[in-house]
């Protein structure tokens, strides 16, 4: 086991670095745990931003199959770092993290965050520290982090999917409502096998309601080749595997309604990045002024395994049919 405490940043960056999907418990939780209490004890300090990159660049860990006390405190240091700097006065009208938004693949930040060190290294990046160490961007990333890790538990990520994911959307409406402008055969192969091997809950939840909102296409006589439907029930079934063990917390009636398929089609992709989320929960009328109060509608069950699970049944059933 590392021994953080007596580890210099430099150390406890290089350890975070090497920290991902993959990583064991046993190595990764105790570095998390770590970072996320000195992060709690002043989540508006001048350190703040060390901690929140250093759980920024974790996010891939706990996105995937974290233990459960070192989710738990990275949440609670995430949303305490998020409340407690979000607010401070700034002169910025945009922040580096608001532009790394679109380029969020498979929503885990991979690429450097600069908060360590105030300096972005990608050519193209921002060079100025005073905004890359902004509270205003420090608290935007612990919000980024704390929606990949827990779909729709922050307020006020500014909204907008990413330009592929609107893509993605117009191509599948068309299948959806029977005008497709692409080859439909091959539009819904690439779509069974997109997933990645250890996907965020967003990205699961997100394929497993694209492939709900296509399977009556894929059954239909609009689909002739066998093989289509077929790497579509490949592709749920090995999805269902990948569920996490997320109780349902959810009321009776409140899991969502899934009888448009259209609808389902758009949702597919806003689930799969926190951008994309709030431009979705933006619909629902969230009020970004109001993150205390738990609005009627409750989002997170587009991301409940229960719920998914259910889908994915009723996916199965229509692919088998056809
Ligand atoms: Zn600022
Ligand atoms: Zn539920």
């Amino acid at each position: 086991m590392i021994d953080t405490p007596h580890l210099t940043i430099a150390q406890l960056a290089d350890a975070w670095q090497h920290i991902c999907a993959a990583s064991p418990a046993d190595k990764a939780d105790p570095l998390v745990l770590d970072c996320a209490h000195r992060l709690a004890s002043d989540p508006g300090g001048e350190h703040a931003h060390v901690w929140v990159s250093g759980l920024v660049t974790m996010s891939g860990y706990l996105a995937w199959r974290p233990g459960q006390t070192a989710e738990r405190a990275a949440l609670d240091a995430l949303h305490a770092a998020a409340k407690a700097l979000a607010d401070r006065p700034c002169s910025h009208d945009s922040h580096p993290y608001e532009a790394e938004m679109d380029a969020l693949e498979d929503e885990v930040w991979a690429g450097d965050n600069g908060l360590l060190t105030g300096e972005l290294a990608s050519p193209d990046g921002d060079t100025d520290t005073g905004r890359i160490l902004c509270p205003v961007n420090v608290a935007g990333w612990a919000r980024l982090a704390a929606d990949v890790i827990a779909p729709f538990s922050v307020r006020r990520i500014p909204a907008g999917a990413p330009r592929y994911h609107h893509s993605y959307i117009r191509t599948l409406s068309g299948i959806v409502n029977d005008y497709p402008y692409c080859d439909p055969h091959d539009v819904l192969t690439d779509e069974a096998a997109c997933l990645p091997p250890q996907p965020t809950r967003g990205v699961l939840a997100g394929y497993l309601v694209t492939m709900n909102a296509t399977c009556w296409y894929a059954a239909s006589e609009s689909i002739m080749d066998p093989a289509v439907p077929a790497a579509m029930v490949k592709g749920v079934r090995a999805a269902v595997t990948l569920l996490s063990d997320h109780p349902c917390t959810h009321g009776p009636g409140e899991h969502p309604d899934t009888n448009d398929p259209d609808h389902l089609n758009r949702v597919g992709y806003l689930l799969r990045s926190p951008g994309s989320r709030a431009e979705f929960a933006e619909d629902y009328g969230w009020d970004d002024e109001d993150e205390d109060e738990y609005e009627e509608e409750p989002l997170d069950a587009w991301v409940c395994p229960a719920f998914l699970h259910d889908l994915a049944d009723e996916t199965l059933d229509a692919l088998k049919v056809g």
